[in-house]
């Protein structure tokens, strides 16, 4: 039998190879018909035998091109039309608006071999890409998305890439950024004063220098990268002086898989997880010894890896005889990455002994997106190039909100329909390099978008720049969401999830609904709003934001709230090391209330105990003492444990740490080592969260748990309280998406300002 199918698709199907597929597709089953791109995604009608028309819609969701993605597909039958052919048709006027925009993409495999094929046209062109690889999202002015509104407007084609660009056939049919060595751009060497080197092959002269130790600052996808070789000590430390970055680890690209296998231990997920054309970094358990310098990941067991992604990265490792190098966003310190020429070679002059540019812009910044496994899951550390723009497709439609945020790791978030639109990483809102970046991603996501936000979703801290900026904003209804609400919410998102939870926001800092500090929280969550159940105990934090600093200070008002001015006499070597009159100070501060905030905050309490534990008394980095408490944990299974108590206060509980304390401290007297205390530590935390869903199980019916924050990013707590709820009969949800962090905040407070207080 003869029949005729329409088939409407959404989602990611326009400028990804996705009207030559379902040419071959169609043409290879001897179909007739035709493919248009609509508003929404693609239109197509096909007519032929009915077994070859089911084996088109079988087949078609099944064999996609590497970036398409499908977020809707309805077929129905239509009268036949017996056409001659099957046909691309000319697009519809505006059709291509408001369809999807691809995020940036690894070369692919194909493109890979022309590369380093000496017969092809394109050997060793680092710009080479087709509709299944290469640069987009960063090239976007403006949509819809073809070569006049991208950065490669400024490239005319050639006639040989006319002709690809043309034929549907072809693998670089509509390929916006298609180029070559005749019509593309091309790649250059400066000195650091901006002095162009003459030579043949800038890329193959940056791999040598950067093999003599150099540092090169290398423009990449989504702005400036600064290299270096990571074998190499002395250019590592090099750098980290420069750069005035003195223990965060730094990310490195390696050769290939087999070199990754010397420096860390790889799995299959691993592997495919380096692999996807995302290219993340991925964050990987160091093996010992490996070749790279310890300065690169100091007092860490884990490495941040990623592969090559662009063309131009393969050409400089196949130039070199380095197995890894440093990349390291191209910045100074909290500044946003720099993506133009001039702005780098201004900013970056005195950090970056050579230049490797080309004179294709970017137009979005976009940083390296950052992932690790855990509890068997892909987890977003930091989301951006890879990722963005692709949207989290959401339980249900909502209004057009535009969220903005917090203050660190900021990300904004846009909703329209079933979507939220995550921006790319901003980063930390500090300066006013990165209150432009805010701006622009604002602007941009709007515009490319085409949605007028009548809402405005912000952090309730009065000081957060995103606070100030969305309070300025006019013409819009703007609702403030608390911190750890939003966290709660955010993982509700992106899991699906309606009705009321049990919510356990863990984190170091998110400004509480009292005024306080919070971060060690227990809500009943639901997107309208939330009640706060449990929460750590209060301590105070002597010197304000000293303390996140300088975790010392959280171990002396720990030890001063638990154990009175008696804790000078604990016989533990941090009281023994304390300088007694800077403690003094810090007593008398807080015992006058004297810029000693409260809080509640998980963070403070981890830092606490890293100090006490002798780990660390000053971070150089967000989070640092946390991270090498866990990282301290030993091989042993002890399941010792540390007790916190509950007391009840109102309807609720406060999570009293003074047990908790009083073991730590004995186990620090008899020597028991930090691996055995950390571990207990952490058991402790996760005994007592247990306990506080337990008793809310109890008394609210509820057994659904959400996991959220920056805490979660620690595996251990993570996957052994996950492990323990679910032991207990729980429905645990955790993130994966999008970060449990700061940078996840944007589409918590967005699916809150959707479902306003009542
Ligand atoms: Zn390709
Ligand atoms: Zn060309």
């Amino acid at each position: 039998m003869h029949v005729r199918k329409a088939v409407d698709i959404a989602g990611i199907v326009q400028g990804v190879g996705f009207r030559p597929y379902v040419y071959r597709l169609a043409t290879g089953l001897n179909l007739v018909g035709f493919i248009v791109n609509t508003a929404a995604g693609v239109s197509i009608e096909i007519e032929g035998p009915c077994e070859a028309v089911d084996s088109f819609l079988v087949r078609l969701p099944n064999e996609l091109p590497p970036l398409a993605r499908i977020t809707g597909l309805v077929a129905r039958d239509v009268m036949c039309n017996h056409d001659g052919e099957f046909r691309i048709l000319a697009s519809r006027a505006g059709a291509e608006h408001r369809a999807l925009i691809s995020p940036d993409v690894a070369v692919c495999g194909d493109c890979l071999r022309e590369l380093f094929d000496p017969a092809d046209r394109r050997y060793r062109y680092p710009f080479i890409n087709c509709t299944n690889c290469g640069p987009r999202f960063t090239i976007v002015r403006d949509i819809p998305y073809d070569r006049a509104r991208t950065s490669m407007a400024v490239f005319p084609m050639c006639a040989a890439c006319q002709h690809e660009y043309d034929d549907p056939t072809n693998r670089r049919f509509h390929a916006q950024p298609n180029a070559c060595w005749d019509c593309g751009p091309h790649p250059e060497l400066r000195d650091a004063g901006g002095r162009r080197i003459e030579c043949v092959d800038p890329i193959a002269a940056a791999a040598r220098l950067l093999g003599r130790g150099e540092i090169v600052a290398v423009k990449g996808l989504g702005g400036f990268h600064l290299a270096a070789d990571a074998t190499n000590a002395a250019a590592v430390e090099k750098l980290r002086e420069r750069k005035h970055r003195v223990g965060k680890p730094f990310a490195i690209m390696v050769r290939d898989l087999a070199a990754v296998e010397q420096m860390c231990h790889l799995d299959d997920v691993g592997r495919g997880l380096l692999l996807t054309p995302e290219r993340p970094i991925v964050l990987l358990a160091k093996k010992y010894p490996n070749p790279v310098a310890e300065a690169v990941a100091p007092c860490i067991r884990e490495l941040g890896v990623f592969l090559p992604y662009t063309p131009l990265h393969h050409l400089l490792f196949a130039s070199g005889d380095f197995l890894a190098l440093v990349m390291t966003s191209g910045n100074l310190i909290e500044e946003p990455i720099a993506i133009d020429n001039q702005e780098a070679l201004d900013r970056l002059g005195e950090l970056a002994d050579y230049f490797l540019i080309h004179n294709r812009d970017i137009l979005r910044r976009s940083d390296d997106s950052v992932v690790r496994l855990c509890a068997g899951q892909v987890r977003q550390l930091r989301r951006s190039r890879g990722y963005v723009p692709v949207p989290v497709f959401l339980r249900e439609d909502v209004p057009p909100v535009l969220a903005v945020g917090g203050e660190l790791k900021n990300t904004i978030c846009l909703t329209k329909g079933r979507h939220a639109f995550l921006s790319q990483h901003v980063g930390d809102l500090e300066n006013l390099e990165a209150h432009k970046f805010f701006e622009e991603a604002v602007q941009h996501l709007e515009r490319i978008l085409e949605i007028e936000p009548r809402v405005v979703a912000y952090d309730l801290h009065p000081d957060y720049f995103s606070t100030r900026w969305a309070l300025a904003r006019g013409g819009v209804e703007r609702i403030g969401v608390q911190h750890h609400h939003a966290h709660i919410a955010s993982c509700m998102a992106e899991n699906h999830l309606g009705g009321k939870v049990i919510g356990i926001a863990l984190d170091g800092t998110g400004y509480g609904t009292d005024g306080n500090v919070w971060g060690g929280e227990v809500l009943i969550a639901e997107y309208a709003g939330f009640e706060r159940v449990a929460h750590l105990a209060n301590v105070r934090m002597p010197g304000g934001d000293a303390a996140i600093h300088e975790p010392w200070r959280m171990a002396v008002s720990y030890l001063a709230q638990h154990f009175g001015r008696d804790f000078f006499d604990l016989p533990i070597r941090f009281v023994q090391q304390l300088d007694p009159h800077r403690a003094g100070v810090l007593l008398q501060m807080m015992e006058r209330g004297v810029n000693s905030p409260l809080t509640s905050s998980c963070g403070r309490l981890f830092d606490a105990v890293a100090a006490l534990v002798g780990i660390r008394q000053r971070v150089t980095y967000e989070a640092q003492a946390a991270i090498e408490l866990e990282m301290a944990i030993g091989d042993d299974h002890d399941a010792a444990t540390y007790p916190l108590r509950l007391v009840s206060e109102g309807p609720g509980w406060i999570i009293d740490s003074r047990p908790l304390f009083e073991a730590l401290v004995r186990d620090l007297g008899a020597g028991v080592p930090t691996g055995m205390v950390s571990r207990r530590f952490h058991n402790g935390l996760v005994d007592a969260l247990t306990r506080v869903a337990a008793l809310i199980r109890t008394n609210h019916a509820l057994n659904r748990v959400c996991l959220s924050g920056g805490t979660f990013q620690n595996v251990y707590l993570l996957e052994h309280l996950s492990a323990r709820l679910v032991s207990e009969g729980f429905e645990v949800f955790t993130h994966s998406e999008v970060p449990a962090g700061d940078g996840g905040l944007s589409l918590g407070q967005a699916l809150v300002a959707t479902h306003p207080y009542s």
